[in-house]
Order: structure tokens, then sequence, then C-alpha cells
């Protein structure tokens, strides 16, 4: 594909940092979106390239129309802002942060990307990529999955991080309705699963997760999708098809 314009929300620091600044050492203009100001000046000083600054909460109505408000042209927005809370199990979770939690990693997407649709739709090659989370799979978690992607993860079932592993398999579904909704408009809506990685997401990711280089990896193969590419997937980082 030509230069892009993409977005990455979230992306001051962690694998949504990464993933901004993998597209713009390819040449992309970068929307480095930030609830804080001063962190998105610092990330986007850190990634360089042609990396902007874009203030943007998810969950702030107010926020997203303005942040929205700056951008007339966009081809790839990568929805990676997310929480993970306090890992409770189902049935010990408190119902306001399952709210807390949802109002980021699902309602926030799709404030996100139905206010940047109209900046989307002016583009040639439109992409969406959702970063979502292996631990959503619903056949993973019930222990009925088969297949490479679990071959090489074991993942047993359990019922913790319910709020959290429940938000993202609500933005799994989300992904195919999008993707089904805006096919015939050319779009790639697609969602990745990024791998356990070293972030400051939850206390398990920062000791034992991998490279977020790897997983960002994956989210730019799949913003740089060609127009032949799938829509409406669940993939790993590494390209490996996920369960539902
Ligand atoms: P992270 O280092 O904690 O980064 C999360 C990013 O989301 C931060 O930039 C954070 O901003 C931002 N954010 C949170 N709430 C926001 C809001 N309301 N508005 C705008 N930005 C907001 O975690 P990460 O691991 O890079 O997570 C990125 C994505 O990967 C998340 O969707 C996460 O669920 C997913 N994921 C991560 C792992 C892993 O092992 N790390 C595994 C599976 C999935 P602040 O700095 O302002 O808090």
């Amino acid at each position: 594909m030509d230069k892009s314009i993409a977005l990455v929300s979230g992306a001051n620091k962690g694998i949504g940092r990464e993933i901004a600044r993998q597209l713009a050492a390819e040449g992309h203009t970068v929307y480095v979106g930030s609830r804080d100001a001063a962190n998105g000046e610092r990330a986007v000083a850190e990634i360089g390239g042609d990396a902007r600054p874009l203030l943007l909460d998810v969950t702030d109505a107010r926020s997203v129309a303005a942040a929205a408000s700056h951008v007339a042209a966009l081809d790839i927005l990568v929805n990676n802002a997310g929480i993970s809370g306090d890992g409770k199990p189902a049935g010990e979770e408190d119902l306001t942060e399952y709210r807390r939690i949802y109002e980021t990693n699902v309602f926030g997407v799709v404030a996100v990307t139905d206010a940047f649709l109209p900046a989307l739709r002016r583009s040639a090659h439109p992409r969406i990529v959702n970063v979502s989370s292996g631990t959503a799979s619903l056949a993973a978690s019930g222990g009925h999955a088969t297949g490479s992607y679990l071959a090489s993860r074991s993942r047993p079932a359990s019922g913790a991080f319910a709020a959290y592993r429940s938000s993202k398999a609500a933005l799994n579904a989300l992904t195919v309705l999008y993707a089904n909704a805006l096919a015939a408009d050319g779009f790639k809506v697609n969602v990745l699963a990024p791998g356990l990685r070293r972030t400051d997401l939850n206390a398990g990711a920062a000791a034992n997760g991998g490279d977020p280089a790897e997983a960002a990896a994956g989210a730019v193969r799949l913003a740089l999708l060609p127009d032949d590419g799938p829509t409406g997937q669940f993939v790993s980082w590494d390209g490996t098809p996920v369960p539902w």
C-alpha cells in the first residue's frame, strides 16, 4: 500500500507505542492517541518520523469528538487502548468493575470507530485493527478448542479476569459485525490476539510477557492488509487463526 495515515489509541506506551513506532518507521503518518498530553508528546518524540500527538480518552465523548475533528482523512484505525482490571473471577467481580472495563474495552472502541468512520470512508484502503486477547477465546475458555493456536499455548479453562475477558469477547463479536457492515465499502476489520507481553497492563504481563514489538508486528500486518486480504478474522500476533 502507499503511505497511509494511521491512528493508534493508547499509543503513549506498551503495545500501542510499538505499533505506532513500526508504522512510522515504514513512512506512514501516525496519530499517537494518548489521554494525557504530556505522555503523548513524550511518545511522539521517542517514535520519530511523521508521528503526531492526538489527545484521546476513549471513554470521554467530548475527547473523542475533538480528536475526530482534527483528523479529516484516515486509512488505518488501531483500537489498542485497553485496561485489564483486578482479574477477579466470575461471581466475585464487582459490577462497577465490569462497567469500568467495558467503558474502555468495548464502548470506547464503538465510540472511536464510529467517530472516525467518516474519515476512514475517504480512504481507498480503509483498515481497522482491534486489539483483543487470546484469553477472550470462548472455545479456549470452555476447553473445547483445537487447532494450532491452542496446541502451542497452554490455556486452562478458568473464570479469572471475568470482566476483562468477557469485554474482549464482546470486542471480538463487534469486530465481526463491523467487518460485515463495512465489507461492501472495502474495509478490512480484524482482531488481534497479541500474546502475553511485557507491559504495564497487569502484574502477569509485566512479569511474564514477551517483547511488545512482536505483538505490534502482528497489528501492523493487519493494518497494511492488501485489498484481497481477509476481514472479520481473529488472528494471533504470528498470523495464526485463533478459535472464537
Ligand atoms: P499498557 O501498557 O497498560 O497500555 C495500555 C494503553 O491504553 C495505555 O496507553 C493507556 O493509557 C491506554 N488507555 C487506557 N485507558 C484509556 C482510555 N480511557 N483512553 C485512552 N487510552 C487509554 O498495556 P498493553 O499491554 O500495551 O495493552 C494494549 C492492548 O493490548 C490492550 O487492549 C490490552 O488489553 C491488549 N493486550 C495486552 C496483553 C499483554 O500481555 N500486554 C495481552 C493481551 C491483550 P495511559 O498510559 O494513560 O493509562
